[in-house]
């Protein structure tokens, strides 16, 4: 039983970097650039503007402002696409559209807005004049030529894996077609006396192949082209017929018939038509995988074909596809960067190691405060397909180490990332605490409405240590959850209220999260032994000593100046507040408000 690592690399070792062929850039997604692309032209091709707006010498809008405009005198106009025929010479203005070139003279354009363009017109003023309201520096607003490109520059080096921007920039070259590593043709098969097909329907003892499907479409997400041989039988003969189809591809993966049951006859059709490498690796799930290559005849030469022969479990197949299968198919394809993206996060759940292979364990990564968690995604049996839908990690539990439990930090190779599944972001929060009488409810509601004043979102929490009283015994809500809802929501048309029978008092974390990401900000009142930022209210009738320790503190708002390093804002200086709460923790976790706020009067 070999590593993972030397497993790789072995793999490796079988397969080359492929040859390069010529097509139309729409096709090369993914692909490697296999030449130095250098640009014939400049990119823009001449100076031209940013700006719908004027252009004009800089020197004549010396000392020019909203009093005290610089009126200059309108010769003519261009647009985009066209080529100016007037030139701009002192005292002079051309009306420009943005991306139109620059007339002979002109050194700066000024925006419409700057200018009295909007009020000339309404006013019937000359249109032959235009009055600039800002002074503006030589090259305001203009886009020099070749400042993007410039004409026989390396605009793109061999080696490049060509995304959608570097696609565009070969459009803007002008060039439709580009040299690139061509893409690998993967022959897939899947093996065993119990498949059917995806379209057939099952006799007793038979099952779908979904390996077929699921290393297709991983071969294809990695740029591969896959060639289906469909589903070749568990005896050495129906093996060798299929695989003979498959020759013609760049590598060959089967699944299934790799363990050591009577019927796993891949490994005999490798060690017959060509030769086996490795056939065990010390992974979970996994371990039965062989890998080896065939051989063919071409052009009176022996031509190898690295065979990976995977296991059928299809957890299995699609683990180690990820390990040996990705990793090979981005090396024919010219890459470099074969590793799959990998984070460090907490784990959740207890994972046990009892033979010493290295554990690679399905989770669901989500991102809380910065940091990520990996919660195991459901049973980890290796047939459980549904595992890997609900999963977009894997968790890598070194062979050396006997268990990891929850808490301890572990890498994650990720699936996807980050682009399917959001971060799960709670809102900040923000708790107001003070003894009673302090004056915690009066700061509550001016926050609150100085924040929806400012346009965000917020919400209220409000902790009732002795129960509250919207749900009694005897009425309906209450008869609905005494019958077992979950969650019973009384509506009407004006207000919806939304209860949950609890089994403990709920901490603020648990209370946010199912406040879930509809609001900017969430103001709590008390949960003072709560980890979250707080801000006391104090008032020095009731005592120099506050409730909570000044450490635990964000700010103190009191109406008697405290000797403390907190921050301490005057009672009543509500917008200084909340400068401090928007500044600290609304606009710091990225939040800007949803809606422009509303201005006081
Ligand atoms: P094997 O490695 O051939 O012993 O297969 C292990 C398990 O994977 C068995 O339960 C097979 O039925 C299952 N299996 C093998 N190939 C496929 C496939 N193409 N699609 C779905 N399940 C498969
Ligand atoms: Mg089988």
């Amino acid at each position: 039983m070999i590593s993972v690592e030397e497993a790789l690399e072995r793999v490796l070792s079988y397969v080359e970097v492929l040859e390069p062929e010529r097509k139309p850039i729409l096709a090369c997604l993914g692909q490697v650039l296999a030449e130095d692309i250098y640009s014939a032209i400049d990119i823009p091709p001449l100076d031209n503007s940013a700006m719908d707006g004027y252009a004009l010498h800089a020197e004549d809008t010396r000392g020019a402002g909203e009093s005290s405009p610089r009126h200059l005198t309108v010769v003519g106009e261009v647009a985009a696409g066209s080529m100016p025929t007037e030139e701009v010479g002192p005292g002079m203005a051309v009306r420009i559209m943005t991306g139109a070139p620059l007339p002979e003279g002109a050194d700066a354009v000024v925006r419409f807005e700057d200018t009295d363009e909007t009020k000339r017109r309404a006013s019937g003023g000359d249109p032959s004049q235009i009055g600039i309201l800002c002074q503006a520096n030589k090259g305001l607003n203009v886009r020099r030529k070749g400042e993007d490109i410039a004409r026989e520059a390396l605009v793109l080096k061999k080696g490049k894996v060509l995304r959608p921007q570097e696609i565009g920039v070969l459009a803007s070259l002008g060039q439709p077609t580009v040299l690139v590593i061509r893409r690998p043709i993967v022959a897939v098969l899947a093996t065993g006396d119990e498949l059917v097909g995806v379209a057939q329907s099952l006799a007793p003892g038979k099952i779908h192949d979904s390996n077929t499907y699921t290393i297709a479409a991983e071969v294809s997400r990695y740029g591969g082209i896959p060639k289906i041989l469909g589903i070749g039988r568990d005896s050495v003969q129906s093996l060798t017929e299929k695989l003979d189809e498959g020759l013609e591809a760049d590598m060959l993966i089967t699944s299934g018939g790799v363990s050591e049951g009577d019927y796993d006859v891949v490994k005999d059709v490798l060690a017959e038509r060509g030769k086996i490498n490795f056939w065990t690796v010390c992974m979970k799930p996994g371990k039965p995988l062989a890998f080896g290559f065939m051989t063919k005849m071409e052009g009176g030469r022996e031509k190898r074909i690295p065979h990976l022969g995977l296991p059928g479990n299809p957890v299995s197949s699609m683990i180690t596809f990820e390990q040996f299968a990705r990793p090979a198919i981005l090396r024919m394809m010219g890459k470099m960067n074969l590793a799959k993206p990998t984070i460090r996060a907490i784990i959740e759940d207890a994972v046990v190691n009892n033979d010493g292979r290295r554990v690679f364990a399905r989770v669901t990564v989500t991102r809380h405060d910065h940091r990520y968690r990996a919660s195991l995604a459901g049973p980890q049996g290796s047939g459980i397909l549904t595992s890997m839908t609900a999963a977009n990690g894997l968790a890598v539990i070194p062979e050396g180490s006997k268990a990891v439990k929850a808490g301890d930090i572990v890498d994650v190779q990720m699936l996807d990332w980050g682009e399917e599944r959001g971060e799960a972001k709670t809102p900040p929060t923000v708790s107001i605490v003070g003894k009673s009488q302090s004056g915690k409810t009066v700061l509550m509601e001016k926050l609150i409405a100085e924040f929806k004043r400012r346009g965000y979102r917020v919400a209220a929490v409000k902790h009732g240590r002795h129960g509250m009283n919207i749900d009694w015994q005897g009425k309906d809500s209450w008869r609905f959850a005494a019958a077992g809802a979950d969650t019973v929501f009384v509506s009407s048309p004006d207000k919806v209220a939304f209860i949950r029978n609890v089994n403990h008092d709920l901490n603020i974390e648990e209370i946010v999260l199912t406040a879930g990401t509809e609001f900017d900000l969430i103001l709590a009142e008390g949960f003072r032994k709560s980890r979250i930022p707080k801000i006391e209210v104090h008032r020095g009738e009731l005592g120099d000593d506050l409730l909570c320790s000044p450490e635990e503190l964000s700010a103190i708002v009191t109406d008697a100046p405290l000797d403390t390093n907190v921050a301490q804002f005057r009672q009543g200086d509500t917008a200084a507040i909340a400068d401090f709460i928007e500044r600290s923790f609304v606009l710091k976790a990225g939040i800007v408000p949803c809606s422009p706020g509303k201005e006081e009067g």
